[in-house]
């Protein structure tokens, strides 16, 4: 039997927990239990999911199958921890992700396991890139969001985040991403002629880091023909193009990585969140053979071989990749997301636009504020749901994939009438 509580969980929490802790205090209960989309609180209130541990849950909570994988393997005895010794679990893994995932995509990737968070895939890319290149720089993009340890919030945009790192951040430099100055001005272009120029200032580049749906940035999306030139220029100035999919792959944009509509084929790709399928902690740093140049342990860490979250993320893919079945299941999804959403901000005076790709789009309101409102709203009536973007004005849908339409909808109507009030809130204060 699990210990009981000597006093309200709430006042442990208050009590105990660092002052750093963040989601929960846009959520404040107690959640016991979860499954598919919905999360339920130790007062018995069942909230639909709208933030799916911001995209690591894109097969829903404790996915059935996924469960029974993994607890058939803890019964077995299977290897739980094990460096990055080999075992079993991890060949399967390996095998599956080589037949359903990169050959079909005709991609040639070796698989370098890294610490199972996302901001240490990306350590790693960054570092890869500037062994490969013996260049120091690195061209990253305006509100990109790539992870909090000090190489990774280097590339990140977010002034709050950079804040706390504590020393200079560096060797990255903030390009406009695609759209920054509007749809009439060519970021690319721009990049192009200063890198073109010996005089701009600019370093030569060892990688271009790019996502192609910023997810924390406010859902700004690249264009297939600006993230096609952003690969002509990476491959033009010796740099090699790392794509971010940690938030914006395993299947959230309708396919599994992010940037195969654009026909780009990323040096280095990063890959974590959805991974293991279950929430388990798996972080991946996908390499062309030829930038494969690591000396055995030169980026080591205690946690990369995460048996458990190697048996989930083999049954996912088993389930949901071996055809296009969901792929197509969630470009139809996220049709019917958009076309709700542009309702929505027909109706709302708040409202400015629809943004994002896929089953990754949202909101943008006039104010990080009102965002924030409707956030509250969606919560109080039984929606998780959280902002993003430079002022937090983006309400951002980032549901499970599998969410049933009659669910989806049901949140959805929920955020109509949370947007519905904050707008007449604002009439009212106008007024
Ligand atoms: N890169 C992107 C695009 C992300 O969205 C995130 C997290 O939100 C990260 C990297 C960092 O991943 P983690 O929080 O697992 O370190």
């Amino acid at each position: 039997m699990p210990r009981q509580l000597t006093s309200t969980p709430q006042s442990v929490f208050a009590r105990r927990e660092s002052s750093v802790r963040s989601y929960c205090r846009a959520f404040p209960t107690v959640f016991t239990s979860a499954q598919g989309s919905r999360m339920t609180a130790e007062d018995g209130t069942r909230y639909i999911d709208f933030l799916a541990g911001c995209s690591t849950l894109n097969y829903g909570h404790n996915h059935p199958e996924l469960k029974k994988a993994l607890i058939d393997y803890i019964m077995s005895d299977g290897v739980t921890h094990g460096l990055d010794m080999h075992t079993d679990a991890k060949a399967r893994f390996l095998e599956t992700f080589e037949t359903l995932i990169l050959e079909p995509r005709d991609l040639d990737y070796r698989v370098m396991f890294t610490g199972p968070t996302g901001a240490n895939a990306v350590e790693a890319a960054l570092k890869l890139a500037r062994k490969v290149t013996g260049r120091s720089n690195v061209i990253a993009f305006t509100n990109g969001f790539h992870g909090m340890t000090l190489g990774a919030l280097a590339a990140t945009g977010n002034a709050g985040k950079r804040n706390g790192a504590g020393v200079t951040l560096s060797d990255v430099d903030h390009e406009a991403y695609d759209g920054y100055f509007g749809s009439d001005v060519d970021t690319a272009e721009q990049l192009e002629a200063r890198l073109d120029d010996p005089s701009s200032g600019l370093e030569a580049p060892a990688a271009f880091l790019v996502e192609v749906v910023q997810g924390e940035g406010g859902l700004n999306t690249a264009s297939d023909a600006w993230l096609r030139k952003i690969a002509a220029l990476a491959k033009q100035h010796g740099a090699l193009l790392i794509i971010d999919d940690i938030q914006a792959g395993c299947g959230r944009t309708g396919s599994f990585f992010s940037f195969e509509r654009a026909g780009v084929v990323p040096d280095i790709v990063t890959l974590a969140k959805s991974l293991s399928g279950y929430g388990l902690p798996f972080a991946l740093t996908l390499i062309k053979p030829e930038h494969d140049d690591w000396k055995p342990g030169e980026h080591n860490g205690t946690f990369r071989g995460n048996n458990h979250a190697f048996v989930t993320a083999t049954r996912a893919l088993e389930l949901f990749w071996s055809n296009d079945d969901f792929a197509r299941d969630v470009e139809r999804k996220g049709a019917h997301l958009r076309q709700r959403l542009e309702t929505i901000v027909a109706d709302t005076g708040i409202a400015r636009r629809v943004k994002g790709r896929g089953m990754m789009a949202g909101i943008e309101f006039e104010s990080g504020e009102q965002a924030s409102q409707i956030c509250k709203q969606c919560f109080k009536a039984g929606l998780i749901i959280e902002t993003s973007g430079s002022h937090d004005e983006v309400v951002k849908v980032l549901c499970p994939l599998v969410i049933s339409d009659e669910e989806l909808d049901e949140g959805l109507s929920i955020l109509a009438k949370a947007a519905e009030t904050v707008d007449a809130q604002a009439d009212k204060a106008a007024a």
